[in-house]
């Protein structure tokens, strides 16, 4: 499995994910059909070869290209069946041969095997997605207010994952920008994981089957690639952990394509 993150943060989000017999899928598309065009011709991926873009919910900067990019591609859109009529009030008509449903059960696109999960955040239905080609698995998990167990699980048993990192808790606290309501909403239950959840969730981790993790979804104002990686390094440290021994981490960017990581067999 190869995968790219061709954007991630508050103004964009896609992952472009491949499998070895060629099947290819978007995780969500929260860029201009154009931008996407762009990012992935940077790859040297056609639009026409995606076979899917899998949308974990209907806020914009997760679905702000997939009706053009549908339209103009015949691009399969598979949302989960509590969803989509929030997504198409949001985006508008999606034609009816694009639109794919999944419930809570695994489903297959091609080679790839998928199994969603909920995520406790402020939209409709907010799910993140393991994916597994053969038996080795991806997992993603953006825009989510806490962990669960079952969240952990998934997390746990991938050999790589794509993980919220959202905002640094006195960045965003100190934020004169953020009225309080926002900022509340976003340190609930149901608004992002602060950069000590991502450590705390990256702890348990350890020791278990993940090799790497990407942090994902960083906000641009209260947070940096900086603080994000120290945060979470000092509180891994502090527990023990050889963090370079045990785990690789790495930090998706809003404004560049991250490295193309190949999962093997
Ligand atoms: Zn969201
Ligand atoms: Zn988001």
């Amino acid at each position: 499995m190869r995968i790219c993150v061709l954007a991630s943060g508050s103004k964009g989000n896609s992952t472009f994910i491949e499998t070895t017999r060629g099947t290819k899928i978007l995780i969500d598309a929260g860029l201009s059909k154009s931008e996407l065009e762009q990012r992935l011709s940077k790859i040297e991926v056609m639009p026409t070869d995606i076979d899917a873009i899998l949308v974990t919910h209907e806020h914009s900067d997760h679905t702000k290209g997939i009706l053009q990019f549908s339209k103009k591609y015949g691009t399969k859109i598979y949302v989960h069946q509590k969803n989509w009529n929030t997504i198409l009030n949001k985006v508008g008509e999606i034609p009816l041969s694009s639109q794919v449903e999944f419930g809570d059960k695994m489903f297959a696109i091609n080679d790839l095997a998928i199994q969603s999960f909920q995520l406790d955040h402020d939209s409709n239905h907010c799910v993140g997605f393991s994916i597994y080609e053969n038996n080795k698995k991806f997992c993603t998990a953006t825009d989510l207010g806490h962990t669960t167990p079952t969240i952990l699980n998934e997390l746990k048993t991938s050999d790589f994952v794509l993980l919220e990192s959202n905002h640094d808790v006195i960045k965003l606290k100190n934020n004169q920008n953020y009225p309080a309501k926002l900022k509340n909403r976003i340190m609930s239950q149901h608004g992002h994981l602060s950069n000590e959840q991502t450590a705390e969730a990256i702890f348990e981790l350890l020791g278990n089957t993940p090799r790497g993790v990407i942090l994902a979804h960083l906000s641009e104002q209260n947070n940096s690639p900086e603080i994000a990686i120290q945060t979470i390094k000092q509180t891994l440290i502090s527990r023990g952990a050889n963090v370079e021994k045990e785990i690789r981490i790495d930090v998706a960017s809003q404004e560049h394509l991250s490295n193309i990581y190949r999962i093997k067999d």
